[in-house]
């Protein structure tokens, strides 16, 4: 069940196609090895760079990831 209603794919943004990508790809914690399939990952920006950020709800470590954004030019 891993129908998403997320409007169609035109709308969506990169930065949401990067967050599906972490999680689809960092769905096990490092720390415990629980697989969260619902991916609960988080994202804010500061307009810089975007904070990813999971909790996992089996013992509660957090991890982020951050990218930064290409403003420069
Ligand atoms: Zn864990």
């Amino acid at each position: 069940m891993l129908v998403m209603a997320l409007g169609n794919v035109r709308g969506q943004s990169a930065l949401d196609r990067l967050r599906e990508r972490y999680e689809s790809t960092e769905t096990k914690c490092t720390a415990c090895g629980y697989v969260d399939e619902n991916g609960n990952w988080t994202s804010e920006t500061d307009g810089r760079k975007i904070v990813y950020h999971h909790v996992c709800p089996s013992c509660g470590a957090s991890r982020e990831f951050t990218y930064r954004l290409n403003l420069d030019r």
